[in-house]
């Protein structure tokens, strides 16, 4: 008989709440209204997506709902606000403003868009980060200078899960007359979010993070912001076009509420977890912790072992019923070591031996004491494969 899934890998991806699937079921049924028509069914429509508006802006800390703009997922948060921002920036400086600079640690959302901005004529600058994969405040702002358009830090890291000092970040770019965006799509719902109080002025959440269905997210833009939208049309107030996409919408709204009343009393229980799955695999010989100690989300842990390769323990797990990953979900099965490791200056070798755990609702103690009966025996077989045939599995993998 196949041994229960024991899914360990919220960073990647978390399930639907009941409660949200039932939330978007009226919305996927019978009130199929365009939010943009005039009519009582369409009215309706714009009704539910006005009401999800709201308790977005609740979760994150927006001064006013208006500041929320939806779009289909994180990464095009991210896009929209760096390219945005940095266009923008760019005419109405009349080309003054070409400089973004973001955390070497960043999303590959970001990277890309970093990417494509230094093709077309944009200065680029990356800020590195420690051992424990902090962003200096000072190195950032050192960074900095009168041709800043945007500056992008991640809230917290999806990998390591350390938490990054965007306030103080976020008023040097002000300084500089600069935008500030931070990724906050593994932070929501995981530890209180203050977009407001924190001075930033865009910031992203994702809606398959935190319960809510993949392929939406939504951008927080500071009122007086002004981007060069990525998708243009009238919806959004001229921000995004495209038709809100309602059920996804409402599933976000209300997942954001959940999260937003319930954060406290989770995050808590899922610290109390992951402690003790975290002193449970410090006993195995030769594992590193990574990540800073205290300033790092609740619900995740990340270990490097040397003398194995993360994927194929991320493998025997699987045979065994775990879903946990050695990287991030997009990434995953790439044999080059992660960006993120490789800033932080963890040898190749601990680097290419990550395993990534990231607990969520549902997470329970069970799970914890199932996988720390596992895990050791894994690591203890992985490590017995001679080099040479870890090194051929992997070139294959
Ligand atoms: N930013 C961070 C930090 C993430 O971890 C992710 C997804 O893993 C994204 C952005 C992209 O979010 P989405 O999958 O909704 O595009």
């Amino acid at each position: 008989m196949n041994a229960p899934v024991r899914y360990l890998d919220h960073n990647a991806t978390t399930p639907v709440r009941p409660e949200v699937l039932e939330a978007m079921l009226p919305y996927l049924r019978g009130e199929f209204g365009n939010p943009n028509s005039v009519y009582a069914l369409g009215q309706r429509s714009r009704r539910a997506v006005e009401a999800a508006r709201e308790r977005v802006a609740a979760l994150i800390g927006a001064a006013d709902a208006a500041e929320i703009v939806f779009t289909s997922c994180g990464s095009e948060s991210d896009v929209m606000a760096v390219a945005g921002a940095a266009w923008q920036a760019f005419d109405e400086s009349k080309g003054a403003r070409k400089r973004v600079v973001a955390s070497r640690i960043e999303h590959d959302a970001v990277r890309g868009i970093l990417r494509q901005l230094y093709r077309r004529g944009f200065m680029v600058a990356e800020i590195g980060c420690d051992r424990e994969g902090v962003v200096g405040a000072e190195q950032a702002a050192g960074a900095l200078d009168d041709s800043t358009a945007v500056v992008s830090v991640m809230h917290a890291n999806n990998e390591v899960g350390t938490l990054q000092p965007i306030q103080a970040i976020a008023a040097a770019a002000r300084a500089r007359g600069a935008l500030f965006h931070a990724d906050a799509v593994q932070s929501a719902g995981k530890i209180p979010l203050d977009a407001k109080a924190w001075g930033v002025d865009l910031l992203s959440i994702s809606g398959h993070k935190i319960n809510a269905p993949k392929g939406v997210g939504a951008l927080y833009v500071r009122k007086g912001v002004r981007l060069s939208p990525t998708i243009t049309g009238h919806q959004e107030k001229n921000r995004r076009g495209g038709t809100e996409n309602v059920a996804s919408v409402v599933g976000l709204g209300a997942a954001c509420e959940l999260a937003r009343v319930e954060l406290e009393r989770h995050s808590a229980r899922l610290r109390t977890l992951r402690d003790r799955l975290e002193a449970g695999v410090a006993k195995i010989p030769g594992v590193r912790l990574n990540g800073h100690r205290s300033l790092r989300l609740p619900h995740c842990a990340h270990f490097s072992f040397a003398g194995l390769d993360g994927h194929h323990l991320v493998v025997a797990l699987d045979l065994e019923g775990f879903c946990v990953s050695a990287g991030p979900a997009c990434s995953s099965g790439a044999s080059i070591p992660s960006h993120v490791l490789t800033a932080m200056g963890l040898e190749p070798e601990l680097a290419s031996g990550s395993l990534r755990v990231s607990l969520g609702w549902g997470s329970c103690d069970a799970d914890v004491d199932a996988f720390l009966a596992a895990l050791p025996a894994a690591v203890e077989r992985l490590r017995r494969l001679p080099a040479t045939a870890r090194v051929a599995a992997r070139s294959q993998s």
